[in-house]
């Protein structure tokens, strides 16, 4: 199968190619065309899954087809943008009818979801990886970036973490879930959800947002050291499911949960006056949200000191 054959299979169906009126041209000359919407700011990030690095090497197509767009989609989640195209970069070792089937499935059915259109890409001969481009768009000074947060801001994240690290135990360890909870768990790790559904309740409101995709510390400490503040943590209200609990206990849950990566939650800060009204549109949108500490004008961050009798030192916001 040649090059053009495999792009025309795969990568330009319907599924993929949602018709949008705003692409002039997709997938099949030197580029796409594409108009922005008027008055609006473009959103662009790109990120790269290699093989046994990013994901283990055996992974389902599927799977490593969901997650290369997951990943990419999640950072326009945390910047607040509407997403709307993408390009895909494929970097196969061999050309596999099942597994390239397979493969674009992952990502179609992801892409669908937001009715995001796949408007070009490359395709190369080498070890796998994917590289997913996204494209979305905000409001002139809508975006939710890393350097917004103010001394006495709300510090929220929009879910239970340490899901995705335990189930990259899961996935290691070759071990089949022995119930759904184990099940959620690979599930959090392998298919991770990018939460538009956080833009509307959050839009306006948000001064500071990241996703989580390294750790909870590590990239709340990213909105710290851009801000130039710090936060005091209440270790308690850090959410951690009962199935994480069930599965490694309660401190090895704990400490995935500030220190796991891959959970593609979102981490933001709100002024405390518009607390109310958060609530009241997160929950009219029938969402959770977890108030887990504040920021403060001194630098690093507090509070995980008490909860694990000083065992948490070593994660006290100077890395
Ligand atoms: P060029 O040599 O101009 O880079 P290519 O032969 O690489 O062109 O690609 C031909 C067309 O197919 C281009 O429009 C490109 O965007 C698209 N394309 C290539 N690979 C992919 C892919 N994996 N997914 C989507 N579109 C692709
Ligand atoms: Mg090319």
């Amino acid at each position: 199968m040649g090059e053009f054959e495999l792009i025309q299979r795969y990568f330009c169906s319907d599924e993929l190619q949602p018709a949008r009126r705003d692409v002039c041209l997709s997938v099949g000359d030197d580029c796409a065309l594409i108009t922005v919407p008027t008055g609006k700011q473009l959103v662009v990030s790109v990120d790269t899954s290699v093989a046994g690095v990013h994901f283990p090497e055996d992974a389902a197509p599927y799977d490593i087809g969901w997650r290369a767009l997951a990943v990419s989609l999640s950072d326009l989640a945390a910047m607040g943008a509407t997403p709307a195209w993408f390009t895909l970069a494929l970097t196969l070792p061999e050309a596999d009818d099942p597994w390239l089937e397979a493969f674009a499935r992952g990502v179609s059915d992801l892409a669908r979801r937001f009715g995001i259109s796949l408007v070009g890409g490359d395709t190369t001969r080498g070890p796998l990886a994917a590289s997913v481009q996204v494209h979305g768009y905000v409001s002139p000074g809508g975006a939710w970036r890393r350097n917004g947060a103010k001394p006495g801001d709300l510090l929220y994240v929009s879910g239970p973490l340490g899901q995705a690290a335990g189930g990259l135990e899961l996935a290691l360890s070759g071990k089949i879930p022995a119930d759904s909870g184990e099940a959620r768990l690979l599930q959090s790790y392998l298919r991770p959800e990018p939460r538009f559904d956080l833009l509307s309740p959050l839009a306006g409101r948000v001064h500071a947002a990241i996703d989580i995709s390294d750790g909870f510390l590590a990239d709340l400490n990213h909105i710290l050291k851009a801000s130039r503040v710090g936060a005091v943590l209440d270790p308690a209200r850090i959410p951690v499911s009962e199935e994480l609990k069930a599965l490694f206990g309660e401190e090895k849950a704990f400490e995935m949960a500030i220190t796991g990566g891959d959970d593609y939650q979102v981490c933001f800060t709100v002024s405390p006056k518009r607390r109310l009204e958060l609530e009241v549109c997160a929950e009219q949108s029938h969402l959770q949200l977890f108030p887990v500490g504040m920021i403060t004008a001194s630098q690093g961050i507090q509070g995980l000191d008490h909860f694990h009798r000083g065992g948490f030192d070593h994660f006290s916001g100077k890395n």
